[in-house]
């Protein structure tokens, strides 16, 4: 009796074991499945966003383009001035806390095409919104369209010295046209007491080598000094900077009409 129980006990065990092998092989393949599940998905996540990146790029490239085709509407008034509010876009430029560089320089080219407009001069914007636009494609535009003058705006940051402030002005190397139109920025930046002035400068930037008009690029001041940079947010200091810069840009060319 005793023999046949534990045979009986034993076939019960070896039934269970069995039971339960069974049941981590099913489990197995529902988390193969799962995981083949997941795999499937994040591939098919990372091509849909590298779809949508090249399709970005690809605009990209067309902006360059269809800026230069605006050249068809004729902007009234002499002188014809571009004006390049750097960076845009991805390229956000230097920035501290939440003030980003990109977004000043537009705010401050807005105001200084208003008072050269006001003033009589024609002015064409290389952009005119938070757009990435290629430092070939400003100067090109600045250079299809004959431009007289191209003001590049820009702000400054540096590491080293927080204490470090004032609006500087860069022409390229050898370019005297570009030097007296500094000089004349500076001369008007100067008068205005409450803007700190640094001087020309020569600067090797590409949107002053490739443009064929006389050409500079005005670092506005330093967002790494805190005065200065909370200054440059301030709508009434933009506005007494564009009114310095545009006095600066028409000393020696007075608008015709
Ligand atoms: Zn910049």
């Amino acid at each position: 009796m005793a023999e046949r129980q534990r045979r009986r006990q034993l076939q019960k065990r070896r039934k269970r074991i069995r039971r339960i092998r069974r049941r981590l092989k099913a489990y197995a393949a529902r988390g193969l499945v799962l995981a083949v599940c997941i795999l499937l998905c994040s591939l098919i996540i990372k091509s849909g966003m590298w779809l949508l990146k090249s399709h970005e790029k690809v605009e990209e490239a067309f902006q360059g383009a269809r800026i230069l085709e605006n050249k068809e509407e004729e902007p009234k008034g002499s002188p014809l001035i571009v004006l390049d509010a750097g960076h845009g876009g991805r390229d956000q430029g230097t920035s501290a806390g939440k003030t980003l560089e990109k977004e000043i320089n537009l705010e401050v080219v807005n105001k200084l095409a208003e008072e050269l407009r006001d003033a009589g001069a024609a002015v064409l914007l290389t952009r005119e919104d938070d757009t990435k636009v290629g430092l070939e494609d400003r100067a090109e535009y600045a250079n299809e369209n004959n431009a007289e003058f191209f003001v590049s705006i820009h702000c400054n940051f540096c590491e080293e010295d927080a204490g470090v402030k004032g609006l500087e002005c860069y022409y390229r190397d050898g370019s005297s046209e570009g030097e007296a139109l500094a000089e004349r920025i500076i001369q008007a930046v100067e008068s205005e007491e409450q803007i700190s002035c640094r001087g020309t400068r020569i600067g090797d930037f590409r949107v002053l080598n490739k443009t064929k008009m006389p050409a500079v690029l005005v670092e506005i001041g330093y967002l790494s000094n805190q005065s200065e940079c909370r200054k440059l947010t301030e709508e009434s200091y933009q506005k007494q900077l564009a009114k310095k810069l545009a006095e600066g840009i028409l000393s020696t060319v007075p608008p015709s009409s």
